[in-house]
């Protein structure tokens, strides 16, 4: 059986199927798949939905397809198949040679529907879409039959092949299966199957003007697959009993399908369609904006897909839907890129500090740990000179209470170099702090007085000669509500958009041993946070977008919740 079952924890899907192998259902066999429809990007959502299929399939030593569910050419694109498969690749997933279109199947799907005319189960209906909406029905009236209900098997297959021929407009005919226009399910009355549409599909061209609807493809194209375990989301319960149906009257292998909530993370939307209003309406720059939580903004961003696939992992999974807080998601990246991330120091917004008994051109190279969790990844050197810059938030002319960084009169510690005095402070005709003058002790290197005396804290600062230039971006949540669907009559989710989401900042100055950053590296700025290179980085200048700032919330709601229970 499975390679990893005692060591990850078992979830009520894997206890059903763990069963069914007990009972030898399906040959002893697990075959999963993900279905994605190619009408967006993958976001968070589909990450769940994506370590579910294939993590599941892994442990049972079982095959994962990558399946597109491409029947809607209106809103299918090319762009949109190849990010999904390179989202799915980054997570660290592989579908080997099983990419599967349910296009491929449109011909197969065809003979289907023709066995189900055939058995009396599906007939042509000439009602229009808004017909066939009034006629429907509502969960508390049941539906009314279609006029056309009583077609002989004849005239349907007439009338379908010709449909398929091309002879009828668009919208003037559908397929529709015949089972209960009184059922307590409407997705039980009379469903369509087929509707007439001429749009070029990207894969299939203009060989097709009837496609089949995702309900009538999506229980067979598992089938056809040979899944034997449908996972899906919970919306598709209600699905179940017209996929169960289908595949029963058509006689042909039947998949297990089972349901699981959907993933919905607080100041967030997850839904392509909206999202897809994000990118066109110009909120965001793109499906890969860092704001946005699509894998391909998620990864811009700095995320590393360990800790996704962490985070997949530690939210579980259940039935009942409940919302999880990104502050969750933000501490299962910080937990990964606390142990891998090197150190840097950087300076976002600068005070200039002229440490006045430093000779004029001397540099020293000082000795920096590159991760204090993890001392394998060594050391580097780092230039220490006269002039620096230290951060204008780390010096207040008159400190508050409980304020221990520098001060007039005050000493501090500068990480991995010496020990500091403010002795002067330098101001423009405004009133602005411009400069500080300081004094160093030489006795200090390295951070250590040989007295024994202990500054209450250690500022990060880089030097003016040698430092680098660089703009960062920093973000905040795209949204300001905690459900941005929360809005007034007449508004939608939009109208919640933070108008500060995006900060940019520059000059900053980091420290020389970046110069040769690569887009895609992430890095810790002490004090600061996780930070990446953007791919708008150019030889000349160096973008870098904050992941997240090193508060973890999370970890004090954890805390707070602890002392809650003592
Ligand atoms: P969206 O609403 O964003 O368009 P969708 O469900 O229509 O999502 P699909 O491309 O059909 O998008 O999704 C592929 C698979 O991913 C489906 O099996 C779906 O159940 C799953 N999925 C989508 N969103 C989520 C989510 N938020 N949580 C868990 N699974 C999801
Ligand atoms: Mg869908």
């Amino acid at each position: 059986m499975s390679k990893n079952d005692l060591t990850r924890p078992s979830n009520f899907i894997k206890e059903i199927i763990s069963e069914d192998l007990k009972t030898n259902r399906y040959d002893g066999k697990v075959h999963t798949r993900f279905p994605p429809e190619p009408n967006g990007y993958l976001h968070i959502g589909h990450a769940k939905a994506i370590c579910i299929n294939f993590v599941i399939a892994e442990e049972y030593n079982g095959p994962c397809n990558l399946r597109f569910d491409d029947t809607n050419p209106m809103k299918e694109e090319q762009e949109y198949i190849d990010s999904i498969k390179e989202d799915i690749r980054w997570l660290g997933f592989d579908w080997e040679d099983r990419e599967y279109y349910a296009s491929d199947y449109f011909e197969k799907l065809y003979e289907y529907a023709i066995k189900l005319i055939k058995k009396g189960k599906a007939y042509v209906c000439d009602l229009s879409a808004d017909e066939i909406r009034e006629t429907r029905g509502t969960l508390t009236k049941p539906g009314r039959n279609s006029p056309y209900r009583n077609r002989s098997v004849e005239e349907n297959l007439d009338l379908f092949e010709r449909m398929r021929a091309g002879e009828f407009p668009d919208g003037s005919r559908t397929l529709r299966a015949k089972i209960d226009m009184s059922s307590g399910n409407i997705n039980m009355r009379d469903p369509v199957m087929y509707r007439i549409l001429r749009a070029t599909h990207p894969r299939t061209g203009d060989k097709w003007c009837i496609y089949p609807t995702y309900d009538f493809t999506h229980g067979q194209s598992d089938s056809i697959e040979g899944i034997t375990h449908s996972l899906c989301s919970i919306e598709f319960e209600d699905h179940r009993p017209l996929y169960d149906w289908f595949l029963d009257e058509l006689e042909i292998h039947h998949p297990r399908q089972i349901e699981f909530a959907r993933l919905y993370l607080n100041y967030t939307i997850l839904r392509k369609r909206k999202l897809i209003k994000l990118v066109e309406g110009g909120s965001v720059n793109g499906w890969d904006d860092p704001r946005m939580l699509t894998l391909s903004g998620l990864r811009r961003r700095g995320y590393t897909p360990e800790s996704i696939r962490d985070f997949c992992e530690r939210i579980g999974v259940a039935k009942s839907e409940s919302v999880v807080d990104i502050a969750f998601l933000e501490h299962c990246l910080r937990d990964d890129l606390n142990k891998r991330a090197q150190r840097y120091l950087a300076v976002l917004h600068p005070l200039r500090v002229v440490i006045e008994n430093y000779p004029e051109d001397k540099v020293e190279e000082l000795d920096a740990i590159n991760n204090p969790e993890d001392l394998s990844m060594g050391t580097r050197k780092i230039p220490f000179s006269r002039v620096i810059y230290i951060e204008q938030d780390d010096f207040r002319e008159e400190p508050p209470k409980k304020f221990y960084r520098l001060a007039p009169g005050r000493e501090v510690r500068l990480r991995y170099a010496y020990f500091i005095k403010c002795v002067d402070v330098i101001k423009d005709e405004k009133g602005n702090v411009v400069e500080l003058r300081c004094t160093y002790d030489p006795k200090t290197r390295g951070g250590d007085a040989p007295d024994g005396r202990k500054p209450k804290t250690t500022l990060h600062w880089v030097t003016i000669d040698h430092s680098i230039r660089a703009e960062v971006r920093l973000y905040d949540r795209l949204f300001t509500k905690v459900n941005p669907d929360d809005v007034e009559e007449g508004k939608d989710f939009t109208s919640n958009i933070n108008p500060n989401s995006l900060e940019i900042i520059t000059p900053c100055y980091v420290e020389p041993t970046l110069k040769d950053a690569e887009p895609g590296d992430r890095f810790q700025f002490e004090r600061l946070g996780y930070f990446c290179v953007d791919p708008d980085s150019t030889n000349l200048k160096l973008v870098f977008n904050r992941t997240v700032p090193l508060k973890d919330t999370w970890a004090k709601i954890e805390k707070a919740q602890r002392k809650e229970l003592e």
